[in-house]
């Protein structure tokens, strides 16, 4: 499968016919194991917040006389909230990656609209942690694909971003076109200034369910599911996903992906099928 994968990426566009359809049954087949690895844990990956927010609620009316214990469950109760969101996320996520074949629903979708999406969807911890989120406009970038997937892959690259970084740092998304030989591609990259990736952990974490530090991923909401959607994304829209990472310093992920060509001369291309 992964062999597959792989030949399918690195050919150009124009003869990808046969391959994509030998890599669609093997990508479907590999997206259904995450989908039913997924069933069998999300119950208990649910059942954990929710039973400790049931549990910190009695805290809470137990503690009614004590402002700082009702304070401190209170937090704790808000990281409970928060992974609950993260996980339906990516259960939407998921659902999306799965059900719909990627070329098929194909259009030219605008690079400043994805980046917006995946702004917004992570406003909420970015401004927790005062984070920066800069952007650089690229009115006329377009990519080919299909846009809710698209939108799921950049908004977990720049969700991990944000949780992975400390505060008061800054979070980069820049759009670029770049030539390559089977047609022209655009990168979307995605800078941090975290606590950065080991070389060891960059082989292994597009696998589904690695996290590199489980108890840290869980309190931010992660499952390890978040960058094998990404990679599935990227590999069946003939595209990649990348990671440059300094321990300590930050990382880069870049997303490359074809671009949807001459839609920055029509401008209507990308609008219209909204
Ligand atoms: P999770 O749901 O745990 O975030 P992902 O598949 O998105 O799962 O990521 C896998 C692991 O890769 C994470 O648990 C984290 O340890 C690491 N990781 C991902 N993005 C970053 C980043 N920008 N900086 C540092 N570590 C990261």
């Amino acid at each position: 499968g992964e062999a597959l994968a792989v030949s399918a990426r690195v050919a150009p566009l124009g003869s990808r016919l046969v391959l994509l359809l030998v890599e669609d049954l093997t990508e479907a087949r590999r997206i259904e194991a995450v989908r039913r690895d997924f069933v069998a844990n999300v119950s208990h990956e649910l059942k954990t917040p929710v039973g400790a927010l049931s549990l910190l609620s009695e805290a809470v009316m137990d503690a009614a006389d004590d402002p700082e214990a009702v304070a401190r469950f209170a937090g704790r109760m808000q990281i409970e909230a928060t992974r609950l969101t993260s996980l339906v996320q990516e259960i939407i996520d998921l659902s999306r990656v799965q059900n719909d074949d990627p070329l098929e629903d194909a259009e030219p979708v605008a690079v400043d609209e994805l980046v917006a999406e995946a702004v917004d969807r992570c406003r909420h911890p970015a401004n927790a942690k005062q984070i920066t989120m800069a952007t650089v406009d690229a009115p006329d970038l377009y990519v080919w694909g299909h846009r809710g997937q698209l939108a799921a892959a950049l908004g977990n690259l720049v969700e991990n971003a944000v949780n992975y970084s400390p505060a008061h740092t800054r979070v980069g998304i820049a759009g670029r076109k770049v030539n390559a030989p089977g047609g022209n591609m655009v990168e979307i990259s995605v800078t941090d200034q975290g606590m950065g990736i080991s070389p060891a952990d960059r082989e292994r974490i597009f696998e589904r369910f690695y996290r590199v530090d489980p108890a840290r991923s869980r309190a931010t909401g992660g499952t390890g599911l978040g960058l094998s959607i990404v990679k599935h994304v990227a590999a069946s829209h003939g595209g990649e996903v990348t990671v440059w990472s300094a321990e300590g310093q930050g990382s880069t992920f870049t997303l490359r992906l074809p671009e949807a060509a001459g839609a920055g001369q029509n401008q209507d291309a990308g609008h219209d099928q909204d």
